[in-house]
C-alpha cells in the first residue's frame, strides 16, 4: 500500500503561476484589465479566433449564453440528466424549463436520436455537456441544430483541448462554454470562458457580464478611460479578473503538456485495467478525449461488493476517487421541482451506479497510475463473484 494519499485531483501550479500571479499584484490592478484582455486574446486565437468572453466561471457563461439566446419563461431546453447542478440551474434562472433526455450507454452523453423525440414546439435550445472530456456527437448534434432550427448552447466544461474529427470543441459555431474552475484542465481557481461567435451577442455578453454598463466600462479608472459610463440593462457581475487570468495565461501555454500527460496517464490506465471486471471509458474514433475525467465503470453483476465499497477499499489503500454525476433527477430539489425519480433515465442511472473517477492530473507519476491499478487489481480479484 502506498504511504501517501493519493488525491483524485491536483490543479498543475508551479514558479511560473506564482511569477504571473505576482506581477499581477505588484502592478496594483487586480481586476479584470490588461491581463485578462491578453487571455481572451490568447484562448481566442488557441480556439481559431473566435470570440472569447473570459468570465468568473462556466456557470456565468451558460447563464448569459441562456439569455443571448433569448431563452426566457415559456421556453424548454433539452438537457442531459448526466452533468453538474449548474447545466440545469441556469435553465431555471432564465425562466424557462429545463427537458432532461437519457444518456448514450457507452458515453453518458446526450442521445441525439432520442432528442429528437423530445423536441416541442416550446423548444427554445439545446444544451449538451462533453462529459469527461469525451465530445458530443457534433455531426447530430449539427444535424439538429440546421434541421430544426434550435440553438445550441454547449457546455465544455470538461472539454477545453477536446475535438471531432480534428476540430477543436468551441469551434463549430455553437455558443460554448469552458471551466476553468480549480478541478478543470485549465484551472485559475474560479473562472471560466464563452465562446459567442455571433459579433451583436457578443458585445450582449460582454455588456451582461459587467451590471449592463456599457462596453468597456471597466477600463473606467485608467488614464485611457472616463468616469462616464450607461446602464443598457440590469446586467450582472460575472468577470474574470487579472488574478485569474495571469493564471489562465501561464496554463494554456502549459495546456499541450498538460493534455499529452492526460493522454498518457488513461493510456497507462487502459494498458493496466483491460482484463479486471469493469468497464473502460469509450473512446469514439472519431474524437480526441480531453481526459478530464477518468470515468471508470465496475461491472457490478461479477463482483461481490458495490461501487461505494470499492470507494472506501480504495480510500484504506490511500487512492482518492470521486463520482460524476449523481444525475439531475435523483437529486431531492428537482425531484420537488419537476416531479422526477429514479427509473426516468435508467441509462444515466446504469452508468451512475457504476460510475469511479480516478485520480487524473498532469503531476501524476507511472508509479502513482500503478499504484491505482495494483489497489483496484487487489481489491476487485478478491471480490469476484
Ligand atoms: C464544473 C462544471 C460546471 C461549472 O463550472 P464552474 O466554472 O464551476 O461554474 C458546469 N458544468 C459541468 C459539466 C461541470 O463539470
Amino acid at each position: 500500500m502506498r504511504g501517501e494519499f493519493l488525491p483524485y485531483n491536483q490543479p498543475e501550479l508551479d514558479e511560473r503561476e506564482v511569477e504571473a500571479l505576482s506581477a499581477v499584484v505588484r502592478s496594483r490592478w487586480i481586476t479584470r484589465g490588461p491581463v485578462t484582455e491578453r487571455f481572451e486574446a490568447a484562448l481566442s486565437e488557441y480556439l481559431g479566433g473566435v470570440p472569447v468572453v473570459a468570465l468568473n466561471s462556466c456557470t456565468a457563461g451558460l447563464h448569459l449564453g441562456l439569455l443571448a439566446l433569448g431563452v426566457g419563461p415559456g421556453d424548454e431546453v433539452i438537457t442531459t440528466p448526466y452533468t453538474f447542478a449548474a447545466s440545469v440551474n441556469v435553465i431555471e434562472h432564465v425562466g424557462a424549463r429545463p427537458v432532461l433526455v437519457d444518456v448514450d450507454p457507452k458515453t453518458a452523453n446526450l442521445d441525439f436520436n432520442q432528442v429528437v423525440d423530445h423536441l416541442s414546439a416550446r423548444t427554445k435550445a439545446v444544451l449538451p455537456v462533453h462529459f469527461a472530456g469525451h465530445p458530443v456527437d457534433m455531426e447530430a448534434l449539427t444535424a439538429l441544430r440546421e434541421g430544426y432550427g434550435i440553438s445550441v448552447l454547449e457546455d465544455a466544461a470538461h472539454a477545453l483541448a477536446a475535438a471531432w474529427e480534428g476540430r477543436l470543441v468551441g469551434t463549430f459555431g455553437n455558443l460554448t462554454a469552458f471551466s476553468f474552475y480549480a478541478t478543470k484542465n485549465l484551472a485559475t481557481g474560479e473562472g471560466g470562458a464563452l465562446v459567442v461567435p455571433d459579433p451583436a451577442m457578443e458585445a450582449r455578453v460582454r455588456v451582461l457580464s459587467l451590471h449592463g454598463m456599457s462596453r468597456n466600462a471597466w477600463n473606467r479608472y485608467t488614464a485611457a478611460g472616463s468616469w462616464a459610463y450607461a446602464v443598457e440593462e440590469a446586467g450582472f457581475k460575472y468577470n474574470m479578473t487579472d488574478l485569474q487570468a495571469a493564471l489562465g495565461l501561464v496554463q494554456l501555454e502549459k495546456l499541450p503538456a498538460m493534455q499529452a500527460r492526460r493522454a498518457a496517464i488513461a493510456a497507462r490506465y487502459r494498458e493496466g485495467l483491460r482484463d479486471l471486471p469493469v468497464i473502460l471509458p469509450h473512446v469514439d474514433p472519431r474524437v480526441s478525449h480531453a481526459w478530464h475525467l477518468y470515468p471508470l465503470r465496475l461491472q457490478l453483476q461479477a463482483l461481490t461488493v458495490d461501487r461505494a465499497e470499492v470507494i472506501e477499499a480504495l480510500r484504506a489503500l490511500n487512492i482518492g476517487t470521486s463520482v460524476h454525476f449523481i444525475p439531475i433527477h435523483l437529486h431531492p430539489y428537482y425531484q420537488r421541482r419537476y416531479g422526477w425519480r429514479r427509473g426516468d433515465f435508467p441509462v444515466a442511472e446504469a452508468f451512475f451506479d457504476a460510475e469511479i473517477s480516478l485520480p487524473l492530473y498532469p503531476g501524476m507519476s507511472d508509479l502513482d497510475v500503478d499504484d491505482v491499478v495494483a489497489a483496484l487489481r487487489q481489491i476487485l480479484e478478491r471480490s469476484l463473484r
